[in-house]
């Protein structure tokens, strides 16, 4: 496993391709947008003018795109990729979409004599760029065997779900929480500062209290609270709110599907859905912080 392709080299994908080149890989990579090209280029891959000549003579596919539509296209029918793929090939997804469209894919890879993994990632932009991504893998314990170093470059908790599909329903799962956790995080800095207290202090404390959580301490959604993280650079790169929304969407879908209850994360999907209408989908879902403090 020496020449990848790396097709989607967005704000997690680029990143991710970065640290294989690194890593020793040979990648070659492409992306619609040009920018995003030249700036995975300049980090050592070799940038392919579409995806089919990405895959020229390659190992193995990574592919990490926005969601489960740009997945199917990319590699299902007459034009997509498993039509022209060596029969052997690895093909590791690693964007989140639905898990019974994960399973749809799988199928048809192994239709073609393809190896196929979804493998989703927890972490956000900072976890891909310092190669410290949870991986959740949904496959034959042998394919992800045969991964394994791939996604050692990229990460560095590598967790095996189960069989196709598992991957991405750990994800939801895990995103359906975060999604909770964010609009709560923003629900009670805001009513701390409507009564007074100073957001850092207040983030202190219940850092080091029984509410602490993920949002709260790595990626604060109160400006100027934490150097690093999205809202003190105006809600700019991270994760976008119309991505939390098709997250949220997707639990939403499974949990009907399976008959589950998830009033919680109802609730979150319905305050992202309002929060992405007001114009916001583009910037980090911690934006969501504004649905209580407008001003
Ligand atoms: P992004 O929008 O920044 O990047 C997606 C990239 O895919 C873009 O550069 C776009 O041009 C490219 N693309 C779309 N269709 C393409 C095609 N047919 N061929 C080639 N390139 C194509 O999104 P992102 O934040 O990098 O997220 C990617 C996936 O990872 C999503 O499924 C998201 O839910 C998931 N995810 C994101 C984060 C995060 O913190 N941003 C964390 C975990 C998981």
């Amino acid at each position: 496993m020496k020449h990848i392709a790396f097709i989607g080299l967005g704000n997690m994908g680029g990143p991710m391709a970065a640290n294989l080149a690194r890593g020793g890989f040979s990648v070659t990579a492409f992306d619609l947008s040009a920018d995003a090209l030249e700036r995975v280029a300049a980090q050592g891959a070799h940038p392919a003018s579409s995806a089919r000549e990405a895959c020229e003579g390659v190992d193995a596919v990574i592919s990490m795109l926005p969601a489960g539509r740009h997945v199917e296209s990319l590699y299902l029918g007459d034009e997509g990729l498993f039509r022209h793929l060596p029969p052997g090939t690895l093909v590791i997804d690693c964007s989140t979409i639905a898990a019974h469209t994960a399973r749809r894919v799988a199928a048809e890879a192994l239709r073609h004599g393809l190896r196929f993994l979804d493998a989703p990632v927890s972490g956000g932009t900072a976890g891909a760029a310092a190669a410290t991504l949870t991986f959740m893998v949904g496959a034959d314990a042998e394919d992800l065997e045969t991964a394994r170093p791939l996604l050692a470059a990229m990460g560095k908790n590598i967790f095996h779900a189960g069989q196709a599909g598992a991957g991405q329903t750990a994800k939801i799962c895990n995103n359906m929480l975060l999604g909770i956790l964010m609009a709560g995080t923003a629900e009670a800095l805001a009513l701390g500062v409507k009564n007074g207290l100073d957001p850092a202090v207040l983030s202190d404390i219940m850092s080091k209290s029984s509410g602490r959580n993920w949002a709260l301490e790595l990626y604060n959604p109160w400006p100027g609270v934490m150097d690093n993280a999205p809202a003190s650079r105006g809600y700019t790169g991270g994760f976008m709110a119309e991505l939390m929304l098709k997250d949220l969407g997707l639990a939403e879908e499974t949990a009907l599907a399976s008959h589950a209850a998830n009033p919680l994360g109802s609730l979150a999907r319905n305050l992202y859905e309002m929060h992405v209408r007001q114009g916001h989908g583009k910037e980090d879902f911690s934006g969501i912080l504004k649905t209580y403090r407008p001003d």
